[in-house]
């Protein structure tokens, strides 16, 4: 028999609708959010005691808790978020929690090596080597077995053997400590007035507050937020840094380390499962007080998080796209308002929706009008490709070539940019037409010469480079249309022999280490033309460089969704702000076949606010985001009348209500996508309108067949 007041919610980290009952066994204690193990179906599973059990379940059939885990209880803050971002996003609960540990090892108890102390007993005969070993261990240390033999100089026989005696007796080791304490004595930078006063205001900030940090890149907002950190660490409260591509973030780590002293504790996908389990510990002990990290280490389990910046909060890296569909930045401040402490937003170029929330009050603005010390904003010149076209398979039109020769003959450094990857994005047949697709996927293969294949970017299906067309079989009759960064390579050495030219993009770099390599010979002046991806527009500071070529600046406005403007804008005026960040002044080139475009003449002027005001009324006029609601459904199965059939029944079903447009079905721009047929529908809802309450009294309503896939991604930021 059990007592109704034994029983207990338990959530597991699996994508069911909600906790299960459980029984606690008599003489368990388990309070919510602690970490118990209990059986589900004919496996054992690690779960959180959650809030209220929902009684569903006659307390007969209930099965017991098998055991309560040696850690600190997940803090209440952190179980509010997780149902917080199940409900916003739509998403099963046990989903969000899974994200939260992310690290099963980390839930077992640290296996640790015996450590053995000196233990006085009588008649063990004195050697030498026992007399060295009793001398290594008078101390008082516990040390593990191969150590004291090391140490002390002595076969591990004599060691066994004393432990056998009983004269070495097993003494418990406390943990080495991963993660140092912050130095807060060490002096910050020297700020401008302007950098004094807004960090005198971060560091005043008390209870939940959403600032946003802004101003040109290279304006000091990393230094002004350092004193955030420092203020925070000071009161003994943990801080969370979010960092768009926290791998490619070597320099910011230096700095945060000449600023405190020590390495903070890192957090992405590319760190070893060691390493993630010996963070998450030390998160959830607080023994690890600043936490970098890439979007899921905001699910980590800090018992006293009082601060989080977000850093580039503009940045689409930020956006979760599948499994659970979230933004890090949206919810960084979701959880600095249930912790009940400050959030952070930094930006050069802030999104549409920071933007209005500061512009509308809700946000405090802090803005940092210039650059530090001598530099200055880089001049931006538009080259219209109309007037300067590029030669037949080339790229660089004759005033960027001209630029680039002026750059390298001063000794200085240049950056070409071209945010596609490989060496051509299209592969034709010039006798029959044929091009190459990926079967997978409604998308080009992309050819990667240095690698000799061709590759799919959205599922990795890739083939051996073909010496024949599949189609007609002519041999020699198949040409590369269009370039990617290592086509761009080739014209540049073909261009400046003289000139060394490396190429930067993620598929190139095996691993941060590589990139760091890379960003280290930059900054050391071993490179003289840089060519990159994306990757290249993201923080780096280099000090010699005074070029920056955008070659297709075109690129990012193609396809024309919502965003594409405001994309496209942030990102070119990123690249931009690499230019010139020193004392010399720096020059920049956009090639465009359309100068006059909105965005072109935007990043010309440098007048961000007014492009921002008019991206703002664009979207007011059609009440899109941030002035109204979007949500994306995407259907998807094996089969594409299936999918259409899916989606047109899923429209149908569509509940009538004020506010409330459902869009669609559509095709969606990738109709396939790894082998699953897609369709989109949009939900776009006035402000006001409670978007998840409907969406969830429709979803509930309809009954599609099994194969058929639904994800719905609340506040869309691609259409893909
Ligand atoms: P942002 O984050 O706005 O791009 P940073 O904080 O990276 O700007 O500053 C750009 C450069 O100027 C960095 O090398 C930084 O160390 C330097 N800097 C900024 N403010 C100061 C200051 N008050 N004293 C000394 N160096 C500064
Ligand atoms: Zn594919």
């Amino acid at each position: 028999m059990t007592a109704p007041d034994t029983r207990l919610a338990v959530l597991l980290p699996l994508p069911l609708a909600g906790a299960y009952d459980y029984v606690a066994p008599a003489g368990l204690m388990a309070q919510p959010g602690q970490y118990v193990r209990v059986p589900l179906g004919n496996r054992y599973l690690v779960g959180i005691v959650w809030d209220s059990p929902s009684g569903d379940v006659a307390s007969s059939r209930l099965k017991p808790i098998e055991a309560t885990l040696d850690l600190p209880p997940m803090p209440q803050v952190t179980r509010r978020f997780i149902d917080w971002v199940a409900a916003y996003t739509l998403s099963p609960p046990g989903a969000v929690l899974k994200m939260a540990l992310s690290v099963p090892e980390a839930l077992e108890p640290p296996r640790s090596a015996a450590a053995y102390r000196w233990h006085m007993v009588e008649g063990v005969k004195p050697t030498p080597a026992r007399q060295r070993i009793q001398e290594l261990l008078a101390d008082g240390l516990a040390r593990p077995a191969p150590e004291i033999a090391k140490e002390a100089g002595v076969g591990p026989g004599a060691v066994r053997d004393l432990i056998r005696l009983g004269a070495l007796a097993e003494a418990p080791m406390a943990p080495p400590r991963l993660f140092q304490t912050p130095d807060l004595h060490l002096p910050g930078a020297i700020l401008s007035p302007d950098q004094r006063i807004a960090a005198d205001d971060l560091r005043q900030s008390e209870g939940f507050s959403v600032t946003l940090l802004d101003g040109v890149t290279g304006s000091g907002k990393t230094e002004v937020y350092f004193e955030a950190i420092a203020a925070a660490l000071q009161k003994g409260r943990q801080v969370l840094v979010l960092l768009p591509e926290i791998a490619l973030s070597a320099q910011w780590l230096e700095r945060f380390k000449g600023r405190f002293g020590v390495a903070p504790a890192v957090w992405h996908s590319e760190i070893t499962p060691a390493r993630r389990r010996d963070t998450w510990r030390a998160v959830a002990s607080g023994e690890a007080r600043l936490v970098v990290g890439a979007r899921s280490a905001l699910f980590l389990p800090y018992p006293d998080l009082g601060l989080i910046v977000v850093d580039e909060e503009h940045d689409q890296a930020f956006k979760q796209e599948e499994g659970v569909i979230y933004h890090a930045r949206d919810m960084a401040v979701v959880r600095a308002h249930l912790g009940a402490f400050p959030c952070i937003l930094a930006s050069a170029t802030p999104s549409l929706e920071t933007a209005a929330n500061a512009r509308q009050g809700r946000y405090k603005r802090l803005h940092l009008a210039e650059r530090h010390g001598s530099a200055e904003l880089p001049l931006i010149k538009r080259i219209d490709l109309r007037k300067f076209p590029p030669r037949r398979n080339s790229w660089l039109s004759e005033p960027l070539v001209q630029a680039l020769g002026e750059t390298l003959k001063a000794g200085e450094q240049s950056l070409l940019f071209l945010n596609r990857r490989g060496y051509a994005p299209l592969t034709l047949c010039r006798a029959c037409g044929y091009r190459f697709q990926c079967p997978n996927c409604t998308a080009w293969m992309v050819e990667h010469r240095s690698q000799r294949k061709l590759v799919c970017h959205h599922c990795g299906h890739a083939l051996p480079p073909p010496d024949a067309c599949p189609s007609c079989h002519e041999k020699e009759t198949l040409v590369a249309l269009g370039p990617g960064v290592e086509r761009l390579a080739e014209e540049a050495v073909a261009r400046f022999p003289e000139a060394r030219v490396e190429v930067m993009a993620s598929d190139l770099m095996e691993s941060p280490r590589a990139i760091g390599e890379l960003v280290g010979r930059m900054e050391r002046h071993e490179i003289d033309i840089l060519i990159g991806t994306q990757m290249v527009a993201k923080g780096h500071h280099f000090p010699q460089l005074t070029l920056v070529g955008v070659v297709d600046a075109d690129l990012g406005l193609e396809g024309g969704d919502l965003r594409a403007g405001e994309k496209s804008f942030q990102l070119l005026w990123q690249v931009a702000g690499r230019a010139g960040r020193a004392e010399k002044p720096g020059r920049v080139f956009l090639q465009t076949w359309q100068p006059d475009h909105p965005v072109m003449a935007a990043l010309a002027s440098g007048d961000i606010e007014r492009f921002l005001d008019a991206e703002a009324d664009a979207r007011n006029k059609a009440g899109m985001p941030p002035f109204g609601r979007l949500a994306g459904i995407i259907v998807s199965s094996p089969d594409p009348a299936m999918t259409a059939r899916a989606a047109h029944a899923l429209a149908y079903g569509a509940p009538r209500q004020d506010g409330v447009d459902v869009l669609g079905p559509a095709p969606a721009p990738l109709a396939l996508l790894r082998g699953r047929h897609r369709a989109r529908l949009l939900v776009k809802a006035a402000h006001g309108v409670k978007i998840q309450t409907y969406l969830r009294a429709w979803l509930a309503a309809v009954a599609l067949p099994k194969q058929v896939r639904i994800q719905v991604d609340v506040d869309p930021v691609s259409f893909f």
